[in-house]
C-alpha cells in the first residue's frame, strides 16, 4: 500500500479557478519544487516573514496548522513545503487517507463534491500514490478531479496512463488540471517556471485552465508573453487572471484591476472566494 505526506485535508468551497463556489474536498500533499518568496514584495525582493515564523516555532513550537500565523508576504501554504514546518504534515497511507476523506465529507459518501489535490506541488514524487488512492473503493463514486498545480512537472507514464483509464468511464473533463505557473511576481525564474511540454502533456490527459497569479499591469503583460509561449506549445484552454494576497486588505487592492485586466484580454477573472468568506485561514 502506498503512503503520502499530507500537509492539510479538509473540506470547504473552491474559492478559485473554474470550480469557483463548489464543495470540495482538498488534499494538500507536502513537498514544492518553488519558494514563491516575491509574492506580496516589492520588484526584486524576497519576503522573510517565514523566517521570522520559524523563529517563534523555535521558542514555543506550533502543534497544528491550524495555530499557525497567516502571511501577506510570499507563499501562503508555506507550511507545506518549507522543512521547518515538515513535522506538522503526517505520512499517512492510502487507505488512512480514503477513510479520512470519507470521514469529512457531510453525508459520509461522495455526492456530488469535487476532490482537489493540491500542495506544495502535487505532481512531485506523489503521482506513484495516487493510483491507490484513487482506486480506493471508497474513492470511486467520485465524478470530478482537479490538481492544482504549478506546471513543472511531468506526468510519470505509469500515471498518464492511469489517469486515462479513470477518465473512461466519467464524463468528459471529470478531470482537470488547475495550472498557475509563476511570473516573476512569485520570485521564481521564468526558465524554470513556463515550460509549454508539461502543459501540452497535461492536455492530453485532461481540460487544462492557465491562472496568473497578478499583482500589476507588468505582471498581466508577463501572463500574455507566457500565454503566448504556451499556446506556441499547443495550448488551447482558457486563461484566468486572478489577484496577489491571501490577506482581504492586499486582496481588495488588486480585485477590480485585475479583473478589468481579464476582460480586456478576453480572459476570465478568478477571484479567491477562500479571502472574504474565510479570511484564508488555514483548512479553507
Ligand atoms: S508553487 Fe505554490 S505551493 Fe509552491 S511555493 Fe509557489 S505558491 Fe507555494
Amino acid at each position: 500500500m502506498s503512503k503520502l505526506k499530507i500537509a492539510e485535508l479538509f473540506y470547504s468551497i473552491q474559492g478559485e479557478g473554474r470550480y469557483m463556489g463548489v464543495p470540495s474536498v482538498f488534499l494538500r500533499t507536502y513537498g514544492c519544487n518553488f519558494k514563491c518568496a516575491g509574492f506580496g514584495m516589492p520588484k526584486g525582493e524576497l519576503s522573510s516573514e517565514v523566517d521570522d515564523i520559524a523563529i517563534q516555532h523555535e521558542r514555543n513550537p506550533y502543534k497544528q496548522y491550524k495555530d499557525l500565523p497567516l502571511v501577506s508576504t510570499g507563499c501562503d501554504s508555506y507550511a507545506s513545503w518549507d522543512p521547518r514546518f515538515k513535522h506538522l504534515s503526517p505520512v499517512l497511507s492510502t487507505d488512512s487517507v480514503a477513510d479520512g476523506i470519507i470521514d469529512i465529507l457531510p453525508h459520509g459518501r461522495w455526492m456530488d463534491e469535487h476532490l482537489v489535490i493540491t500542495g506544495g506541488e502535487p505532481l512531485l514524487g506523489w503521482q506513484r500514490a495516487y493510483p491507490d488512492l484513487l482506486s480506493h473503493e471508497k474513492m470511486r463514486p467520485l465524478k470530478e478531479l482537479t490538481f492544482e498545480t504549478n506546471g513543472t512537472q511531468m506526468l510519470s507514464t505509469e500515471f498518464r496512463d492511469y489517469l486515462q483509464e479513470w477518465k473512461r468511464n466519467r464524463e468528459k473533463n471529470a478531470l482537470t488540471f488547475s495550472v498557475s505557473p509563476k511570473l516573476s511576481v512569485s520570485g521564481e525564474s521564468w526558465n524554470e517556471a513556463i515550460l509549454p511540454d508539461v502543459i501540452r502533456q497535461y492536455q492530453d490527459v485532461g481540460f487544462v485552465y492557465l491562472k496568473f497569479v497578478v499583482a500589476s499591469e507588468e505582471d498581466v503583460l508577463e501572463a500574455e508573453k507566457a500565454t503566448q509561449e504556451y499556446k506556441k506549445g499547443g495550448f488551447k484552454g482558457p486563461v484566468y487572471l486572478m489577484p496577489v494576497g491571501g490577506v482581504e486588505s492586499v486582496y481588495e487592492m488588486n480585485a477590480k484591476n485585475v479583473a478589468l485586466a481579464a476582460m480586456k484580454r478576453g480572459w476570465r477573472y478568478s477571484d479567491r472566494l477562500q479571502v472574504p468568506l474565510f479570511k484564508n485561514e488555514w483548512g479553507t
